[in-house]
């Protein structure tokens, strides 16, 4: 089954800080497979447009080290890199000044479909808002893209949607979170909502708890700074981790489209019970044979910012009431592993005596590595000895399960992209979905600042601080192993 390829309408993308970082790595050669794919309509255009002083073929030759730096195993595809990179432009333009706003509103035109891509920091979002509008250049269908971080907390969320609203409609403003974009993510809605099997037992009855885990190796040497003012609970956990939670406890939406959908997960945000001080567990990196500690790479000796945390929390609806949900996301831990476990309870009574321990049915969602799912079935074990009883998983990684198909793996910020281009928001995240989730992270940021509360030292490349051992092991619970 070759993967299809849906064409889309002839498009202006326009990438503010188009020479940055993000635009380097993700964007552009994440638009360079779509373009192979045969996706991009020949007649569509993508436009750099940042401070640096560079004309078109200047940008074009900054792209192609980008795509044979970050462009997988398609740069080798030299014919396809030439193509593709004589679609671009390049205008210099400042958010904050009047340079360069003329040439561009010359380039781009208001008869196709525009996207204007805010791959810069959010403090330009308000003047690159301001000066679309100001030189006409963007119209009443133009959608603009937004990257994290979409505010500190709730305070300013509200101020970056209220900057963004004045010059457009929310059905135009398209919020990333690109953990949206995952293959996986989605596959979780088709496993919940496209078969019948699971969604009798998706609740109270039949979980016993849910665990979301994000742990990564990587420390924050290189973006200590920007990183300590921000932490694991505003970087990780207030957009992926609980974008995680809400697909896997909302609602079954009334049909697949962008509202129905975001309506059912800001039901749970607003349902989210708040977490008491004793639930949640913060901690930092100690320095280990690999590197050095968090408050070095922060160069900050001070800093009681959480470069891990854990937590449990509950969801007061009727489909959840009593079901713990586990969070932790961290930095510098034993593997780079992300994912969602449902775990079933156990049968009351066992036939099997002295087999109990067994009979646990799991549910885990892999986002990283090896995309996939497995579920694990108890089984007798085989042999002769009598009835004892293993666990062993029915394992459904997606590249096994169509391997001798020729699927494509589409990343993240490609579908993404494509998605925007379509006028599809079912995964991006809507004002109110954000704000949602400040106005609940808020209190639990305040009251750990208010308390001065000390984040608990681990090693590096470990599973975090014991504490957050016994955040499950005080419920009779063990934290699933992370394992890469
Ligand atoms: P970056 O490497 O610092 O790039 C910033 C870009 O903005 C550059 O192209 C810069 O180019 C341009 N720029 C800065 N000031 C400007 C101005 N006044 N007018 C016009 N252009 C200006 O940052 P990044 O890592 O690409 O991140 C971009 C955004 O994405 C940030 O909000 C970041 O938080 C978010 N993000 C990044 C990542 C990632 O993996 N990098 C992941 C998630 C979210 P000039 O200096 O030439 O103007």
């Amino acid at each position: 089954m070759v993967a299809r390829v849906i064409p889309v309408e002839t498009f202006d993308l326009v990438i503010f800080g188009g020479t940055g970082d993000l635009a380097r790595r993700k964007i552009l050669p994440g638009l360079f497979r779509r373009f192979l794919a045969g996706q991009m309509p020949a007649d569509s255009r993508i436009i750099g447009a940042a401070r640096s002083a560079l004309d078109a073929d200047g940008y074009r030759a900054m792209i192609a080290d980008a795509i044979e730096e970050f462009g997988g195993d398609e740069k080798t595809n030299k014919k396809g890199v030439a193509d593709f990179i004589a679609r671009l432009d390049y205008v210099p333009i400042d958010a904050k000044g009047e340079g360069g706003w003329k040439a561009l509103a010359e380039l781009v035109r208001t008869d196709v479909v525009q996207a204007f891509y805010f791959s810069v920091g959010p403090s330009l979002f308000g003047d690159l808002a301001e000066r679309l509008h100001k030189h006409k250049i963007s119209t009443s269908d133009s959608r603009i893209v937004v990257e994290k971080p979409f505010g500190r907390d709730l305070e300013s969320a509200q101020a970056l949607n209220a900057t963004l609203a004045e010059h457009f409609n929310e059905s135009q403003i398209y919020r990333i979170d690109h953990y949206l974009g995952k293959e996986t993510v989605q596959n979780l809605m088709a496993v919940r909502f496209g078969n019948v099997l699971f969604e009798p037992l998706w609740n109270n009855h039949y979980v016993d708890h849910i665990q979301i885990t994000v742990a990564e190796t990587v420390g924050v040497a290189g973006r200590g700074a920007y990183y300590d003012k921000s932490g694991a609970m505003r970087d990780m956990v207030q957009n992926h981790l609980m974008q995680l939670l809400c697909l896997i406890a909302m609602e079954p939406p009334s049909k697949f489209d962008a509202d129905a959908v975001r309506d059912e997960k800001l039901k749970v945000i607003r349902a989210l019970e708040p977490i008491e001080p004793h639930h949640i567990v913060r901690g930092q990196y100690e320095a280990g044979p690999d590197g050095p500690s968090y408050r070095e790479d922060a160069e900050n000796p001070r800093s009681f910012t959480e470069s891990y945390i854990a937590m449990k929390t509950h969801i007061a609806n009727w489909r959840w009431s009593g079901v713990p949900f586990y969070l932790r996301t961290g930095k510098r831990l034993k593997a780079r592993a992300s994912e969602i476990t449902v775990v079933f309870r156990t049968n009351g009574h066992s036939i099997f005596e002295g087999e109990k321990d067994q009979q646990q049915n799991v549910l885990s969602i892999h986002l990283q590595p090896n995309e996939g799912m497995d579920l694990q079935v108890t089984i007798k074990e085989p042999g002769p000895g009598g009835m004892r009883l293993v666990s062993v998983p029915l394992d459904m990684t997606f590249a096994d399960a169509l391997g001798d198909q020729d699927v494509e793996v589409t990343d993240a910020y490609e579908r993404l992209i494509m998605d925007v281009i379509r006028g599809n928001q079912t995964l991006f995240m809507r004002g109110d979905e954000v704000e949602a989730a400040w106005a609940w992270t808020d209190p639990l940021i305040d009251g750990w600042e208010a308390r001065n509360d000390v984040p608990k030292l681990y090693d590096a490349g470990s599973s975090g601080p014991e504490d957050s051992l016994m955040l499950l092991h005080r419920d009779g619970r063990k934290w699933r192993e992370i394992k890469g």
